[in-house]
């Protein structure tokens, strides 16, 4: 979520970049009358029309979070990537899904061919729950903050 890729080009951006530029070309952005913000970071515009959508520096063409949304094909080069770190691991967090994507019970399934221990951190039921070494029924932020607060130095 720290990438923004240009659909047309491919030219990545970090993403406070473009955020900058979006309040740089929309005065007035952040007062409450004008947006609104929702809990999962979408926000909603009161008045759209009038608002300056950046695009691409390169080539005009339009940007996107660099991110695989619900819905998407996952690009092959990403899946191997995250298959290459499965096969790398020590351990799997899964972290805010349901897993009803056929890719993520893919690399569950790879994880588990490596018998390693699987964490499944989600609020309610995952297809991946039977499979997991441990399911913690939370939400990720105060779970995955207190693994970094127990984990890391
Ligand atoms: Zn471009």
């Amino acid at each position: 979520m720290d990438r923004v890729t240009c659909l047309r080009c491919g030219q990545s951006y970090a993403r406070a970049g473009i955020a900058e530029r979006i309040n740089a070309e929309n005065p007035g952005l952040t007062e409450p009358a004008l947006v609104r913000m929702a809990p999962d970071g979408d926000a909603d515009v009161a008045e759209y029309e009038s608002f300056v959508v950046p695009a691409c520096t390169v080539c005009g063409g339009t940007l996107k979070p660099d991110v695989v949304f619900f819905g998407e094909f996952i690009p092959t080069e990403k899946f191997a990537e995250a298959s290459s770190m499965v096969a790398s691991s020590d351990a799997m967090v899964i972290a805010g899904s349901s897993l009803v994507v056929n890719s993520g019970i893919r690399l569950l399934e790879q994880a588990r061919r490596r018998k390693l221990p699987i964490v499944i951190v989600n609020r309610g039921v995952t297809k991946g729950d039977g499979r997991a070494t441990v399911k913690i029924d939370s939400g990720t932020t105060e779970t995955l903050r207190a693994f970094a607060e127990r984990l890391l130095p």
